[in-house]
């Protein structure tokens, strides 16, 4: 391996890492899934395929934070007797 190899080599690391930081933080659901979407104005929760074609996103492109959805999280509490 010459330099300019290893020169090449940190331009791509550098380049995925930038890439990486870009992504989109997408809340998911550990239950059932669905992902929140925090793009459009009136928000809400979608099933993980129709949130990838209404943005054009593919999974690749989005970082996943598991999260409970609002159904998810009702059914979770009124399992473990913790409604309130
Ligand atoms: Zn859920």
């Amino acid at each position: 391996m010459d330099v300019t190899d290893l020169r090449r080599n940190k331009v791509d690391m550098e380049r995925t890492e930038q890439q990486w930081q870009e992504k989109p933080i997408i809340g998911a659901c550990c239950v059932c899934a669905d992902v929140r979407d925090d793009i459009a104005v009136e928000g809400g929760w979608y099933d993980l395929e129709a949130y990838l074609n209404r943005y054009g996103f593919q999974e690749a492109d989005l970082v996943f934070s598991h999260t409970f959805c609002p159904a998810c999280y009702m059914s979770y509490k009124q399992t473990n007797g913790l409604e309130d």
